[in-house]
C-alpha cells in the first residue's frame, strides 16, 4: 500500500463564489420568468383558438340572424311583385289565406301590412291587429321619419326595434312599393317579432357559449345594441357584417367571460415552486459542495502537510501494521537503516528489530494507558552493523480501520551513545586520576562547602566516612586561627567568582599558599594550597588543589640546619687557614722558596673559592629561610653601576676584559638595597668577565622602562646554549661544558640574584646567543611615582 498522494485543490475562486450565490437566483428568476412566459404563450394560444372559435360562431349566429331576416325579405319580395304584377290593386281574399299561411310559417313574423298611400289597409293576421288599421304613417311622429327615409330611398329597409302597439318588440321590414311607372303605390311592412328573430340566434349563441350583440352602426356608439349585451370593458374580437337591407348591422362577438383564472394560478404555482425548489437545490448543492470542497481541501491541506512533515521529518518514521508489516517509511528511516522503501516491505519489523516483541506491543500499550512506547534499542542496519535507536511506537486502531497500525518512529542515537560512552570513560578516566593522584583535590562552593573530594584529600585531612561534608573547608584550610588568610582567600574567592564568564575563559585567578593546618583529627600538617575556579552554567565552584609538604618542610629545615651548622662550621676554620695563608705569602715567616710560595698561593685561592661557596650557600639558606634583611633606601642608579665596576676590576683584569658603561646624562633614583643591588652586579659582571674572551668588552648601560629602571650587562663572550636558557635561574644549575668547570663556581650566583631582584621588586632576565655573547638585566622600581627622572646630584 501507498501512500496516496494527493493534488492541492485550489481555494474556490471569486468567480465561483459568486456563481454560487448568483445561480440560485438566476435559476429562480429565470425558471420564473420561463414559466410566465408558458403562461402568457399559453394564454395567448388560448385566446387565439377562442378569437377563432368566436369568429366561427359569431358567422353561425350570424348565418341564422340572416336567415331569419332574409325569410322575411322574400316574403315582402314576393307580396311586392305581386302588388306592382296587379298595378296596385289587390283583393284582400285572394292574399290573406296566402299571407295567413306565409306568416304561420315564419314564426318570427307577428303580421304582415299593406298599406297603400301609407295607410294601412290591411294587416294579416287581422287578429288583435285590428287597432292599426288604418292608421296613416304620416301621422305616426315615432315612425314616419324612418318610414319617409324608406320611402325617399326607394329602397327596403329593416327598421325597429320598437316597441308593438300589440306589446313585446318588433321590427319592421317596410318595402316601398313603385308600380311601373316609378309611381309610388304604398308600403308594404313585415313586422317581425324580434325576440322571435333574436331568439334562434340567442339559442344557437348559448350553446356555443358565444357572448355577441347586434349593433345597428347607424345608433350612436354608445346606444344599446339591437340585441344582447356586450361588456365595454371586453375586446371585440369578431364583427361580422349582417346582411340586412337598408341597415348596416354586425355582430360583434367578445370571447367567453374569462374562465377561472384557478389552473393558471395553480399552473404559475406550480411554476414558480418548481423554480424556487430548483434553485433552492442550486443553492444547496453549491452550498454542499462548497463544503464538500472545503473539508475535501483541508483534509488534502492536511495531508499535503503530514507527509511533508513525514517526508522531511529529521526522525526517521514508518507505518508498520499489527503484522509488523513495513506500510510506509519515511527518507530519515531509510537513511538510519540503510534500507530503500521499497526493499523494507519485503521484511518485516522483526527483521529489523529482533529485540522487539511485536506480539506483546499492544499489551504494552495497553498496560501505558495508551501513552506511547519508548525503548532505546539496537536496530539493524543493512549492512549489518547495529544502530542504536531511541524507538516510540504509537497505535493507530480505530473501527474503521480493518487493521490495527503502528506509528513507528526513530532517533538514531548511536552518536550520542557513543558520545556518553565516551563522556562516561572520560569521566572514569578523570576520576581515576583524580582518585589516584597523590595531590589533595577539593572542590567546594563559594562559600566553603565541600561538593566534592578526593581519596588524597581525605586521607591527607584525615576525614573519617564522609565528615568533609560538614565542615567549612574555607576554615579548615585557613587555620581557625589564621584570620588573615581567611580573609584573603575569602576575598580572593569572592573577586573571582564575580568575573563574568567571558572574562574569566581568558583570565584565570591563580592563588598559592601554605599553611599549617590542624587536620580533622587535630594534628598539625603543613600544607601548600592552590585555588582555582570550575565555571559550569554560570555557577563558579572552587577547586582547592593541596599537598601536604610536612614532609618537605622537615626535609627542608634538616637541610636547611645541616647547611649552616656545616657552613658555620666550615667557615670558622677557612677564614682563619686563609686569614694564614695571607700572612704566610705576605712573608710573616721571611722569603719562601719558590715552591713553597706557589703551594701557598694554590691554597689560599682554593681556600677564597672555598669561602665563596659556602658564602653563596649561606646566602641561599638566608634568603629561602626569609632571614635575609633589605634595607630599601633610595639610591643613584650611576653610582651603583660605578661603584660596582670598580669592586670588579680584579675580575677584568683577570680576564683581560674591559668594562664600559654607557652612563646617560640623567641619572635615576632607585628604591633598593645598595649592597643586595653590588652583589647582583657583581654576579652579573664577574659572569660576563668569566665567560668573555680576553681583550673583550663588557658594556653596562641603565634605560627607563616606564616606572622601572633597567641594569644591563652586556657581554661578547660564549653565550649560553638554548637548551640550558630555560633553567639558569634555578638553584646549582649551570651550563654543561669544560669551560664552566674550569670557571668554577656554584651555579647559585643567578638564583640568589633572581631571588634579591624580586625580594626588591624588580625582575631578572636575559638574552643570549651561543657564541655571540649574552644580556643579562634586572629591573628596579623608579623611586618618583610621577616618572619624572631625577636630575643626577653627583
Ligand atoms: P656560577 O657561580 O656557576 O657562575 P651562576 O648562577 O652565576 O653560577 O651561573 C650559572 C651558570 O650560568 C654559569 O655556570 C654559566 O654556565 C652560566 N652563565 C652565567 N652567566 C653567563 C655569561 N655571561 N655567559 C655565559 N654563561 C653564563
Amino acid at each position: 500500500m501507498s501512500v496516496p498522494q494527493f493534488r492541492f485543490l485550489e481555494h474556490e475562486s471569486f468567480g465561483r463564489r459568486l456563481l454560487g450565490r448568483l445561480l440560485p437566483l438566476i435559476v429562480l428568476i429565470g425558471t420564473g420568468i420561463a414559466t410566465e412566459l408558458i403562461l402568457f404563450e399559453e394564454r395567448s394560444r388560448q385566446a387565439s383558438l377562442d378569437q377563432q372559435k368566436v369568429i366561427s360562431n359569431a358567422g353561425e349566429v350570424r348565418a341564422i340572424l340572416e336567415s331569419e331576416l332574409n325569410a322575411t325579405i322574400h316574403l315582402a319580395s314576393g307580396l311586392v311583385a305581386f302588388i306592382q304584377a296587379n298595378k296596385g290593386t289587390y283583393k284582400l281574399e285572394e292574399i290573406e289565406p296566402w299571407l295567413v299561411s306565409l306568416q304561420k310559417q315564419e314564426a318570427s313574423i307577428r303580421n304582415i301590412t299593406l298599406a297603400p298611400a301609407n295607410r294601412i289597409q290591411t294587416i294579416v293576421p287581422r287578429q288583435g291587429n285590428e287597432s292599426a288599421i288604418g292608421m296613416y304613417f304620416p301621422d305616426n311622429a315615432q315612425q314616419w321619419p324612418a318610414v319617409e327615409k324608406v320611402i325617399l330611398s326607394k329602397r327596403p329597409a329593416l327598421a325597429g326595434p320598437f316597441a308593438l302597439k300589440q306589446g313585446g318588440i318588433g321590427l319592421a321590414y317596410r318595402v316601398p312599393v313603385f308600380l311601373q311607372d316609378d309611381q309610388y303605390w304604398g308600403l308594404v311592412s313585415t313586422i317581425l317579432d324580434a325576440e322571435s328573430v333574436f331568439a334562434k340566434a340567442k339559442q344557437r349563441g348559448e350553446e356555443l357559449q358565444l357572448q355577441f350583440a347586434v349593433i345597428d352602426l347607424d345608433l350612436a356608439p354608445d346606444a344599446k345594441p339591437l340585441y344582447g349585451n356586450i361588456n365595454a370593458q371586453q375586446d371585440v374580437v369578431s364583427r361580422l357584417k349582417v346582411n340586412a337591407p337598408g341597415r348596416q348591422i354586425e355582430i360583434h362577438a367578445v370571447p367567453p367571460s374569462k374562465q377561472n383564472q384557478f389552473f393558471t394560478h395553480i399552473q404559475r404555482f406550480a411554476g414558480w415552486s418548481v423554480a424556487f425548489i430548483l434553485s433552492v437545490l442550486i443553492a444547496k448543492s453549491f452550498q454542499f459542495y462548497r463544503r464538500q470542497s472545503r473539508s475535501y481541501f483541508a483534509l488534502n491541506e492536511s495531508q499535503q502537510r503530514f507527509m511533508r512533515a513525514f517526508n522531511t521529518a529529521p526522525q526517521g518514521m514508518a507505518l508498520v501494521d499489527e503484522d509488523g508489516l513495513w506500510i510506509s517509511a519515511n527518507p530519515m528511516l531509510c537513511q538510519i537503516l540503510g534500507y530503500k522503501e521499497s526493499d523494507l516491505r519485503k521484511i518485516s519489523l522483526a527483521d529489523i528489530a529482533p529485540d522487539l516483541a511485536i506480539q506483546n506491543l499492544q499489551r504494552e500499550w495497553q498496560a501505558q494507558k495508551n501513552s506511547s512506547l519508548q525503548y532505546e534499542l539496537n536496530l539493524k542496519h543493512r549492512n549489518g552493523s547495529e544502530v542504536t535507536c531511541l524507538l516510540s511506537l504509537a497505535l493507530i486502531d480505530y473501527e474503521k480501520l480493518e487493521k490495527a497500525y503502528w506509528i513507528f518512529q526513530i532517533i538514531d542515537i548511536s552518536r550520542r551513545v557513543a558520545a556518553e560512552k565516551q563522556i562516561q570513560a572520560n569521566a572514569e578516566y578523570t576520576q581515576a586520576i583524580l582518585n589516584n593522584v597523590a595531590e589533595g583535590i577539593v572542590c567546594t562552593s563559594a562559600s566553603g562547602v565541600v561538593l566534592s573530594i578526593n581519596p588524597a584529600a581525605i586521607s591527607i585531612l584525615k576525614f573519617p566516612d564522609e565528615s568533609f561534608l560538614h565542615v567549612d573547608f574555607l576554615q579548615l584550610i585557613c587555620g581557625k586561627e589564621n584570620h588573615q588568610l581567611l580573609a584573603e582567600v575569602a576575598q580572593f574567592i569572592q573577586s573571582s567568582t564575580a568575573i563574568e564568564l567571558e572574562e574569566s575563559e581568558t583570565e584565570s585567578a591563580y592563588f598559592k599558599r601554605e599553611n599549617i593546618i590542624k587536620d580533622y583529627l587535630g594534628n598539625d600538617i603543613h600544607i601548600e594550597f592552590s585555588i582555582s575556579f570550575t565555571r559550569q552554567k554560570n555557577q563558579t565552584d572552587v577547586i582547592f588543589v593541596l599537598r601536604d609538604i610536612s614532609e618537605r618542610k622537615y626535609l627542608e629545615l634538616m637541610q636547611s640546619e645541616f647547611v649552616s651548622i656545616v657552613s658555620h662550621e666550615l667557615r670558622t676554620p677557612l677564614t682563619s687557614i686563609i686569614g694564614s695563608l695571607k700572612l704566610i705569602e705576605g712573608g710573616i715567616f721571611g722569603h719562601l722558596p719558590d715552591s713553597l710560595a706557589r703551594m701557598i698561593h694554590i691554597a689560599l685561592q682554593n681556600g677564597q673559592q672555598l669561602a665563596l661557596i659556602i658564602n653563596d650557600i649561606l646566602d641561599m639558606d638566608k634568603l629561602v629561610a626569609g632571614k635575609m634583611d633589605f634595607k630599601l633606601e633610595e639610591l643613584s642608579a650611576s653610582t651603583l653601576v660605578r661603584s660596582s665596576i670598580e669592586n670588579n676590576q680584579s675580575y677584568a683584569r683577570q680576564y683581560q676584559i674591559n668594562f664600559e658603561f654607557d652612563q646617560p646624562e640623567q641619572d635615576f633614583i632607585v628604591y633598593a638595597d645598595a649592597q643586595r643591588v653590588l652583589q647582583v652586579m657583581s654576579n652579573l659582571l664577574s659572569n660576563a668577565a668569566k665567560f668573555s674572551r680576553a681583550g673583550n668588552k663588557v658594556e653596562v648601560s641603565i634605560t627607563r622602562h616606564a616606572d622601572q629602571l633597567k641594569f644591563t650587562v652586556r657581554d661578547y663572550g660564549e653565550g649560553i646554549p638554548q637548551q640550558y636558557q630555560d633553567r639558569l635561574f634555578k638553584k646549582f644549575s649551570q651550563v654543561d661544558g669544560s669551560n664552566t668547570r674550569r670557571k668554577g663556581g656554584t651555579g647559585l650566583g643567578l638564583s640568589i640574584c633572581k631571588e634579591m631582584v624580586e625580594r626588591m621588586q624588580g625582575e631578572i632576565g636575559f638574552n643570549s646567543i651561543e657564541g655571540q655573547g649574552s644580556s643579562f638585566y634586572f629591573t628596579l622600581p623608579i623611586v618618583n611615582a610621577n616618572n619624572k627622572p631625577i636630575a643626577s646630584s653627583t
